[in-house]
């Protein structure tokens, strides 16, 4: 039997030969949510444009706080003041720029206005309540860096200084085929026995479409070496990239390693993690190949674990490794395994920190177990976990965007 591979080599092998896409298309910023920027934004302007108010107030010098003033002019938000004269005050409001000659701004809740003068209680310090040009952003500096998937607070940000539209890469066309004669759709009608329905089209399907990916559909591939070997080249010519799923086992029924043989290059792994040992990774063609193990637990975590680095890298984003937070073991692990386990964990607050509990079957094949969990919880190889002790976790809500 081959040697397992660590994750940790399998990723940089398929990593090694991933380029972004090559098409750049510019898009209004109210389109661009989950797209990947393809170069730096710089900013042209200073944000704020100028010192403002923080606050509805009045806006003075600090060294006239103790004296009652005359209030001289009232600036709103939007509309620019002039030059305050000593021993006067500015009614302003939040947002609006503080007049030359001013210092401070009080907050209207700290003041009296009667018989036509202000009188402030309190200490008034110079810069209270201005914040001041540049605060947020300044003239030049890098907004957001090429490879940054917009969230919608970057959209924001973008919008802040004045980008209307931004250059991203197309999304990534992702073809998916099943591969398994005991596959039917949901909807095509009852199961025979022997039958299942098609799961891992559906997961697959919406782990990419949350990513923002292009879903191509190649359906289910029976197994069968032609059929097998007519779906990946026609896959490859729609797609940036083919992932397959089942089929890669070594036995008679497994026809994607030869068909990738075939039609171009293949490495198949036996990785050292679990759920998930089998997987195959190559070319058909030019275009990269992935093949998933057939168990639907094991899709979805060598999805994230190993397919999503590499799409993302080919989509062009910069930032791929979600980082692991640490907590509590509320399950123990009293064997050592040989291979690096994700187990399927539920993290809840417990007041005394974040607690990992364990979801009750961590087989393959049980999809419940990645529904009914929120993060995987990795126990090295090797390792005994005892109730309490810290484990490192991946936020499921992380690794699927
Ligand atoms: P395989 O690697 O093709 O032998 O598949 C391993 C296991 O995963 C078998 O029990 C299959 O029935 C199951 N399986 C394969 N593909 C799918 C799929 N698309 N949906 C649900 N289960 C699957
Ligand atoms: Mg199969």
């Amino acid at each position: 039997m081959s040697a397992l591979l660590p994750l940790e080599e399998a990723l940089a092998r398929v990593l090694a030969g991933a380029e972004p896409v090559a098409d750049v298309q510019e898009l209004p910023l109210l389109e661009a949510l989950g797209r990947v920027l393809t170069r730096d934004i710089v900013s042209g302007i200073a944000v704020p444009g100028g010192d403002n108010s923080a606050m509805d107030g009045y806006a003075l010098r600090a060294a006239d706080a103790a004296h009652p003033l005359p209030v001289s002019q009232r600036i709103p938000a939007g509309s620019v003041g002039v030059q305050l004269q000593p021993g006067t005050a500015a009614r302003i409001f939040t947002g609006a720029e503080i007049p030359p000659g001013a210092d401070a701004v009080v907050m209207q809740e700290n003041c009296v206005f009667e018989n036509g003068v202000l009188s402030i209680s309190g200490e008034v310090r110079c810069g209270q309540h201005i914040r001041p040009r540049g605060q947020d952003i300044d003239v030049g500096e890098t907004v957001l860096s090429a490879g940054r998937v917009l969230r919608p607070q970057d959209l924001g940000l973008l919008a802040s200084v004045g980008c209307a539209r931004v250059a991203v890469y197309r999304p990534l066309r992702v073809a998916v085929l099943s591969t398994g004669d005991e596959l039917r759709e949901p909807g095509s009608g009852e199961l025979r026995s022997g039958q299942l329905y098609n799961s891992n089209r559906y997961t697959l399907a919406g782990l990419l479409q949350s990513l923002n990916l292009e879903f191509i559909d190649g359906g289910i591939v029976a197994d069968d070496p032609d059929a097998t070997g007519g779906a990946l080249l026609a896959a490859a010519q729609r797609a940036d990239v083919v992932i397959t799923s089942g089929g890669v086992s070594v036995g008679e029924e497994d026809h994607v390693k030869n068909q990738v043989e075939r039609l171009g290059s293949l490495d198949l792994w036996k990785l050292a993690i679990k759920p998930g040992k089998p997987l195959a990774y190559g070319r058909i063609g030019d275009t990269p190949f992935i093949g998933l193990p057939g168990n639907p637990s094991s899709v979805f975590v060598t999805f994230c674990l190993v397919a999503r680095p590499l799409l993302l890298k080919m989509q062009g984003v910069s930032e791929r490794q979600p980082p692991g937070i640490r907590a509590r073991a509320a399950f123990s692990v009293g064997k050592p395994g040989g291979r690096q386990d994700y187990l399927r964990v539920t993290l809840e607050n417990t007041g005394s920190g974040i607690q990992a509990r364990k979801f009750s079957n961590q087989s393959s094949g049980v999809l419940s177990s990645v529904s009914h969990s929120n993060a995987l919880a990795i126990v090295p190889p090797g390792t005994v976990v005892a109730e309490g002790d810290e484990v490192e976790v991946l936020l499921l809500d992380l690794l699927t965007h």
